[in-house]
C-alpha cells in the first residue's frame, strides 16, 4: 500500500471519553493513528479537512451485526437463498454502507458459509471499503436451536461444543457466539425456553478463553441468561428477561449487555412490510419486557454497549446510530450514549488499544457531526448531520477498496 498521507482535521471540538465533553482543538491523523490533538503542528504535505463548527466524536462500535444480511425481511422466506458469491457482493456493499454511517469497527456474530471473516480478511486487506470486522464465523448452538440451518453450526454436549470453538478459531474467527435460549426469527423456537446446559457452555467458554477470545451469548430467557453468565461469557447479547438475580450475577461476574433493542422494535412494528406473522407475534411479546429489562439494568449498573443485531428484518446497515438513541431514550444520557457506541463497547471488544475513543496513539477513527450530540443525540441518524467519517486517518469513501 502507498504510504499514508498525513490528515489535519481542523478548527472543530473533540469528544472526551473521560471528561464527556467537547474540547476545541485540531485532530492530527498520521499513519493512521491519532498523533495530536489540541495545538497540533501538522507536517507538511499533510491533508486537511475544515471542521469549523463541527463535533468529532469517536468512530461507531456496533458489537452485534450480522453485516452479511440486508434487513430485507425477504431474506427469512424459504428457497430466497442467495448464492454465495451474491450474498458476497452484497456483503460489500453492505460494509460501504455501514461505514459511511459512521460505525468504523463491528462485531459479527454470526454469518453463514464464515462470510464475516473473509469479510473481515478483504477489510483488512485493503480489497473492501468497510468497518474493522471482528468475526465469530458461524454461532455455535445447540441442535434445533436458534440460528440453526442459518447463522448457527449444531453441537450437543460439552465436547462438542469445545470442537466446535476450536473449528470456529481454526477456521478465523476473532471472537466466539453461543446460543444460551431460543429467540425470535427461527420458526418453532421459544425465546423464553434455555438452550444450551451450562456444562455446555462453560466448555464453550473454556475453549475460547484459552485463544484469547471473548464469548457472546445470544440470550433472552432468564434462565438461558444464568447459565450463560455463570458459565463466564464476556456479553449477554439481548437479556430480554432479567431477574434481579440475573442483574447481581452480572454485576458480581462485569458481564456486560449488549440489549439490541433495535430489532425487536422493527420485528414488532413490521407486518407490513412483510415480516412472517410468528416473527411479529413473538417481536411484540418480548419488546415491553426487554425495554424494561434494560432499564433495570441501566439503573442497577450492569455495564453496556450497543449493539444492533444488524441483518434482523428492517434493520439495515448504515442505520447502526440508531440504537445508540434508542439507549439514550430509555435511560442513558447523551454522553453515555456516546460511550455505549465508543469506548465502553471498545473494553467489551477488547479492543481498547486500538479504537473507540480519540486519544493520541489509537486508530484515529473519528465521525464528524455538524450538530452537538449532547444537545440532541438525534442528530447521530440524520444524514444531514453527518459531516464524513474518517477510519484509519482515511476519509471513507475516498479509498474505495480495490475491487
Ligand atoms: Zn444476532
Amino acid at each position: 500500500m502507498p504510504e499514508q498521507q498525513p490528515l489535519v482535521l481542523r478548527g472543530g471540538a473533540f469528544f472526551e471519553s473521560d471528561s464527556r465533553t467537547f474540547v476545541r482543538g485540531d485532530v492530527l491523523c498520521i499513519d493512521g493513528r491519532i498523533a495530536g490533538l489540541g495545538e497540533v503542528e501538522a507536517p507538511e504535505g499533510a491533508a486537511a479537512i475544515d471542521c469549523a463548527g463541527e463535533y468529532l466524536i469517536p468512530g461507531l462500535i456496533d458489537c452485534h451485526v450480522h453485516i452479511s444480511s440486508s434487513g430485507d425481511p425477504a431474506e427469512l422466506t424459504p428457497g430466497q437463498r442467495l448464492s454465495l458469491a451474491r450474498r458476497a457482493w452484497r456483503t460489500a456493499e453492505h460494509a460501504r454502507a455501514t461505514l459511511a454511517g459512521g460505525i468504523t469497527t463491528v462485531r459479527d456474530l454470526g454469518a453463514a458459509d464464515r462470510l464475516n471473516i473473509d469479510l473481515a480478511r478483504a477489510v483488512e486487506g485493503g480489497e473492501v471499503e468497510g468497518p474493522r470486522v471482528l468475526a465469530a464465523g458461524m454461532g455455535v448452538t445447540m441442535s434445533g436451536g436458534h440460528g440453526h440451518g442459518f447463522i448457527a453450526r449444531e453441537a450437543d454436549g460439552a465436547d462438542e461444543v469445545r470442537k466446535a470453538v476450536r473449528e470456529e478459531i481454526r477456521a478465523g474467527a476473532g471472537a466466539i457466539k453461543l446460543f444460551a435460549s431460543g429467540g425470535v426469527l427461527t420458526p418453532g423456537v421459544d425465546p423464553r425456553s434455555p438452550a444450551f446446559t451450562r456444562d455446555e457452555l462453560t466448555a464453550g467458554v473454556e475453549e475460547a478463553t484459552k485463544a484469547f477470545r471473548t464469548v457472546a451469548a445470544h440470550a433472552q430467557s432468564t434462565e438461558g441468561i444464568k447459565n450463560a453468565v455463570a458459565a463466564g461469557v464476556t456479553s449477554i447479547e439481548h437479556g430480554v428477561w432479567l431477574d434481579e438475580e440475573a442483574i447481581a450475577m452480572m454485576i458480581e461476574r462485569g458481564t456486560y449487555l449488549v440489549p439490541t433493542l433495535t430489532a425487536p422494535y422493527h420485528i414488532a412494528y413490521g407486518a407490513e412490510a412483510g415480516i412472517p406473522e410468528y416473527a411479529v407475534e413473538k417481536g411484540q411479546a418480548v419488546l415491553e419486557d426487554h425495554i424494561a429489562s434494560y432499564e433495570r439494568a441501566l439503573e442497577a449498573g450492569v455495564k453496556v454497549a450497543m449493539g444492533t443485531d444488524q441483518g434482523t428484518p428492517l434493520n439495515r446497515p448504515g442505520e447502526n446510530a440508531q440504537e445508540a438513541v434508542r439507549m439514550a431514550d430509555h435511560g442513558l444520557s447523551p454522553a453515555a450514549a456516546l460511550l455505549a457506541a465508543g469506548g465502553w463497547a471498545a473494553d467489551l471488544l477488547e479492543l481498547a488499544e486500538e479504537t473507540g475513543r480519540l486519544r493520541v496513539g489509537l486508530a484515529a477513527d473519528i465521525v464528524r457531526l455538524s450538530e452537538d450530540p449532547l444537545v440532541d443525540i438525534r442528530c447521530l441518524t440524520r444524514p444531514a448531520a453527518l459531516a464524513g467519517v474518517v477510519k484509519g486517518g482515511r476519509p471513507a469513501g475516498s479509498t474505495g477498496g480495490t475491487i
